[in-house]
């Protein structure tokens, strides 16, 4: 890790304002948000439908931007950015994980875990061997050369998980990632992600319902009247 590394958070949401307008209303979303994610920690957070938290996702991976305030990504300003370094930073630095899984249905669990290090340039052998040691490493050993149809709804969601690492990003944001899935299989994948928080300091923030998959993260924060509160 470089020298002083540890001490930038990995994603800083500075002062995020973001308003939409709806016909005659203007409805303020998110008001002066603010939000450090940490290499190696697990945060969730949790808050009621309509609050806020696939708007601070998207924010928080650049995926939307805000209408005042700042995303840093390893300490770096990302407001001043074109459109291509923003994908570029969303490329190798950030994993996203959405609820539904959103794989390519005519591809294998392999290559829809190959594409995104094909995209970033990667060659084809490197790209195989990666994604294989990633779904190995989730279980998926034995599944590479399924297509999603033929996976159950937990493996299909550790496949998108796997694909959201497959660059190795610093930030991995989930989307409610365990909401269409049965408890068992919602702790099964759950476990997956807390794997990989662990095993590559990766940071992760997770919107979810579940307070108990909430309660064993390791911090919790809400969303109350647009900005970020901690829980506990
Ligand atoms: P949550 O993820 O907590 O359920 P969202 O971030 O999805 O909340 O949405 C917050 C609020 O913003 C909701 O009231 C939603 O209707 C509104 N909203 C979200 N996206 C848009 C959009 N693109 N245009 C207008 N309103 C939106």
């Amino acid at each position: 890790m470089e020298q002083g590394a540890a001490d930038v958070p990995v994603i800083y949401l500075h002062e995020i304002k973001r308003q939409y307008v709806q016909g005659e209303t203007t409805l303020t979303i998110l008001d002066g948000a603010k939000l450090a994610l940490w290499p190696g920690q697990s945060v969730a957070l949790v808050a009621p439908s309509g609050a806020g938290k696939s708007t601070l996702l998207h924010i928080a991976g650049l995926l939307e931007s805000a209408d005042h305030g700042e995303v840093y990504v390893g300490g770096a300003a990302t407001s001043g950015l074109s459109d291509v370094e923003r994908t570029q930073i969303r490329r190798t630095d950030i994993g996203f994980v959405y609820q539904s899984h959103r794989l390519l249905p005519e591809f294998s669990a392999l290559e829809n875990v190959m594409l995104p290090q094909m995209i970033r340039g990667l060659k084809r052998g490197e790209t195989v061997k990666r994604a294989s040691e990633i779904l190995s490493y989730l279980g998926l050993g034995e599944r590479i050369k399924h297509r999603p149809a033929e996976l159950s709804g937990g493996e299909q969601q550790r496949v998108a998980i796997a694909r959201a690492v497959a660059n190795a990003p610093r930030a991995l944001l989930a989307d409610e990632p365990t909401g269409n899935l049965d408890p068992h299989t919602a702790d099964h994948v759950f476990g997956a992600l807390m794997q990989l928080v662990k095993a590559t300091r990766v940071a992760m923030l997770i919107a979810t319902h579940n307070m108990e998959l909430a309660s064993r993260m390791d911090r919790r924060v809400s969303l109350v009247d647009g900005q970020v509160v901690e829980l506990d």
